[in-house]
């Protein structure tokens, strides 16, 4: 794939979303070309990307809803082709199901290194609600993960952005026109993107300054990691307008 235009929508996943059968319940929104919702993933909102060779999940959701996506990634008969999962920060509602799945598929897990070491409890986590939820550690921990300190192109076109805030070793991935936030933002009617309550933002001013790092990539498609995925242009085209006081 030339990685410098968009996908056609003549990949695997594409073809069987546009055949499939009414019961299916498969990764049926189509986002974009080679972008998918997930329909089953439980807490936070899961994505599958067509990217070249490979196939990505990002943000699986949380543990318990790991049978769900197994089950949607199989009935859509995608769920052996997925080689890599992306994970935008360590909260549980986003990287619960992440060790599950990897195990059935054998994909590369890639998160932020300062996400990974707080789930592997060698760094403290950023905020006093999030450590009392770490008292319950994240097992299995997933075994062949990528940890990404800076910028990184992880899939043919797909960009990781350190977006640090809501947590230290947040993640966004930019894919063409589409934009996966997870927590950095959350969409927002009048300004686009708005911010997270302030009790798990681990630090504010660093998210202020990933909002605005996020606002000037021109992205068109919000994929956040709660919530539904919008436009972010006005159809008369133009940037988001400032965020009010
Ligand atoms: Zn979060």
């Amino acid at each position: 794939m030339d990685p410098a235009a968009p996908p056609a929508h003549d990949g695997a996943v594409s073809a069987l979303a546009r055949t499939s059968p009414p019961w299916w319940h498969g990764p049926v929104q189509s986002v974009y070309p080679g972008v998918f919702r997930l329909d089953r993933s439980l807490g936070s909102n899961g994505y599958l990307v067509e990217a070249g060779e490979r196939v990505a999940v990002i943000d699986p959701g949380l543990d318990w809803g790991a049978g769900r996506v197994l089950r949607e990634l199989a009935s859509a008969r995608v769920l052996e082709k997925v080689t890599d999962i992306l994970i935008t920060h360590y909260d549980r509602d986003h990287v619960g199901a992440t060790a599950r799945l990897q195990a059935v598929t054998g994909a590369t897990v890639w998160i932020g290194r300062a996400d990974a070491e707080v789930l592997e409890g060698t760094r403290r986590a950023g905020t006093a609600y999030r450590r009392l939820l770490a008292r319950v550690p994240l097992r299995p921990f997933p075994g062949r993960v990528q940890r990404l300190d800076g910028e990184a192109e992880v899939l043919p076109g797909v960009r990781a952005l350190p977006t640090p805030g809501h947590t230290d070793g947040h993640l966004a991935f930019v894919f063409f026109e589409v934009l996966f936030a997870g927590d950095a933002v959350l969409g927002d009617d009048r300004t686009g993107l708005t911010q997270f309550p302030r009790f798990i933002t681990t630090d504010r001013a660093a998210a202020l300054r990933s909002e605005e790092v996020l606002r000037g990539l021109g992205a068109t498609w919000l994929c956040p990691g709660h919530g539904r995925v919008r436009e972010l242009r006005r159809p008369g085209g133009g940037d988001l307008p400032a965020p009010g006081p």
